[in-house]
Parts: C-alpha cells; sequence; structure tokens
C-alpha cells in the first residue's frame, strides 16, 4: 500500500522502518527534518516537508506525534494531513492522547469521507524496534479491517475495542495498571537493598511467581543499577496521567493510586528527571532517605 508516517520519534522512526520493510511505499514526514533525512538513509522511502504533502495519495496515514496539541497540529491545522488526504483513505492515530481529541479529529475525518481510527500502543521502544507493539484500536470495522494486515507488520497484538476514543480509553487502563505497579517496585527494591538482601538474586527467584510483571522482568536490574537513562520518559507518563485523571473526572472513577504516583513523578522532575524511564519512582525513595 501507499502509505505515509508522520512523527519519527522514537516510537514513530522504529514504526514506519518495519511497514518500509514490509513492503510498502512509505512516505514519511518529520518536524526536525534530519531525522527524516536519516530515516531515509536507512530505509527505502521517501520524505516530505509538509504533513500534508506526505499525506498525498495515502491509502493509509499514520501519525505517532507527542500530545493532543501536536495531534491538531499534524492533522487539522494548515499543511496538516487533512488537506493532503482524499477520501476513502484512512488516518490511524498511535499517539497517546485524549478520547475527545479522537472523537474531534473523527469528526472532522468524516466530513472528508475519510477514516479514523485512534490506535495508542504499549509496548515502548524495544516493542517499536522489534515490531511487537500491542495495538488498542477505536473505530469502525471497515477502517480496521483495511489497516490491520498493515499495522501487523509492528504489532504482536492488534484489538478493536469498540468505537473511536475506545483505543485512549483502554491506554488509560493500561497506564493506570503501571503507575501503582511501578510504585510498589520502586518501594520492593527499595526494601529488599535496605534489608541487605542480594536484589539481583531476589527478583531473579520472584519475577517468576505471582509477583512477576513485565515491569519487574524488564526493569529491576536497570533499577538496583540505579540506571534510569532510557525507557518511558517520566515527562510522558504525566501527561497520560493528566488525560486518565481528567477523564475519570468525567466518568466518576475513583483513581487514588494514580493521583498519588502523578505527585511523586512531580517529584521526579522537580528532581530533574522529566527524561528519565519512569521507573526512577526508585530515585525519589533513594533521595529521601
Ligand atoms: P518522541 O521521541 O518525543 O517523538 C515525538 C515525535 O513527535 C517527534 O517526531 C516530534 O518531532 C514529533 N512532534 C511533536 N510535536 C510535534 C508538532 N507540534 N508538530 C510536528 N511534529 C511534532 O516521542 P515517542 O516516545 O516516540 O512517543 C510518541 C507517542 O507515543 C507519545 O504520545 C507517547 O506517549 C507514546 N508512547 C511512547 C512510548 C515510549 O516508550 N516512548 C510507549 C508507548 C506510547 P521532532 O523530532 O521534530 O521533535
Amino acid at each position: 500500500m501507499n502509505v505515509a508516517f508522520i512523527g519519527l520519534g522514537v516510537m514513530g522512526y522504529a514504526m514506519a522502518g518495519h511497514l518500509s520493510k514490509g513492503g510498502h511505499q512509505v512516505n514519511v514526514y518529520n518536524r526536525t527534518t534530519a531525522k527524516a533525512e536519516s530515516w531515509v538513509d536507512e530505509y527505502e522511502g521517501q520524505f516530505s516537508l509538509t504533513p500534508a504533502e506526505a499525506a498525498k495519495g495515502a491509502d493509509i496515514v499514520f501519525v505517532c506525534v507527542g500530545n493532543d496539541q501536536d495531534l491538531n497540529q499534524v492533522v487539522c491545522e494548515a499543511n496538516g494531513v487533512l488537506e493532503g488526504m482524499v477520501a476513502g483513505s484512512v488516518l490511524v492515530d498511535h499517539t497517546t492522547a485524549s478520547a475527545d481529541i479522537a472523537r474531534h479529529i473523527a469528526a472532522k475525518a468524516a466530513e472528508l469521507e475519510i477514516g479514523f481510527l485512534d490506535a495508542p500502543v504499549s509496548g515502548g521502544q524495544a516493542g517499536a524496534e522489534n515490531g511487537v507493539l500491542s495495538v488498542m484500536v477505536g473505530g469502525d470495522d471497515a477502517s480496521f479491517s483495511k489497516v490491520s494486515p498493515v499495522m501487523d507488520c509492528y504489532s504482536k497484538s492488534i484489538s478493536l475495542l469498540g468505537p473511536v476514543g475506545s483505543g485512549q480509553l483502554a491506554k488509560m487502563v493500561n497506564q493506570i495498571c503501571i503507575g501503582g505497579l511501578l510504585q510498589s517496585l520502586s518501594e520492593a527494591v527499595h526494601f529488599a537493598k535496605c534489608s541487605g538482601l542480594d536484589a539481583e538474586q531476589v527478583f531473579d527467584v520472584i519475577q517468576h511467581g505471582a509477583a512477576g510483571s513485565w515491569q519487574m522482568v524488564n526493569r529491576h536490574q536497570t533499577m538496583i543499577e540505579g540506571q534510569y537513562d532510557f525507557g518511558f520518559a517520566v515527562d510522558w507518563m504525566r501527561k497520560d496521567f493528566s488525560i486518565v485523571l481528567d477523564e475519570a473526572r468525567k466518568n466518576g472513577a475513583r483513581l487514588p493510586v494514580t493521583a498519588m504516583v502523578d505527585q511523586f513523578y512531580a517529584d521526579v522532575q522537580a528532581m530533574g528527571g522529566g527524561r528519565m524511564d519512569t521507573s526512577s519512582l526508585l530515585k525519589r525513595l533513594e533521595n529521601d532517605k
């Protein structure tokens, strides 16, 4: 298929690469052109200087930028993808954003007879690089059937969860799970170190039992070593929690632990850790000692 990919960040660069390796004709756009130039050096494909230009003639346009505002800019504003897309094509948003903006963009796209899917992902940088992301999708069956085989290039699981906005709501559930879990994992590593146990040995054992989790398997070692200069940034998690807490105010869900962990991440930001991995909640505990 002819596809366009807008936003070659930590996630998008690798995802667009998988589309190219999967045999699709890929046209990329990135705000900082140097990244688009590196991408075409590394993969088959071409780059454009505006989102609208990249989207011209595409059957599917993928977007993966930072937040609601960035998304609105590259989709709806001047030179945004909606200016380049044609009736019958589908716009897929992989940004972690609000359900409200998903519905807003879907309505604008519908006026132009363009399909829209909100499709945030989970699996992090490694998931994007290895092509094993989990994709949570909101939208209609026809758009999903068209896009799903193409998203297969970088995914291990793709699910249509309901109408537009459902993908973003599912991603909020995902982030609620991770927040409390990472605080518990940080307290556990902290306790293991304070108790004089060999922390690595402890986690090598317990990761295979009932306490095991993706975060424990993939993060305990780096947490023990105090390495946080990689992974999913605290700044991004605070953006996600702000979306979650805003949605919870609307739907009445009570999220006391999520609200508290959000404040702990504000502490990590105040320590200068905005770009650190979210497992840096441990650093905050160690700083308090
Ligand atoms: P990133 O590395 O910071 O990349 C963001 C991308 O968006 C860059 O290409 C950036 O362009 C572009 N961008 C931002 N604002 C823009 C604007 N106003 N106009 C045009 N382009 C703009 O972020 P990422 O880690 O790839 O994350 C992207 C999204 O995926 C976020 O919503 C994040 O929450 C979500 N996500 C990330 C992970 C992860 O582990 N990293 C995991 C799951 C979900 P420039 O290069 O010019 O800055």
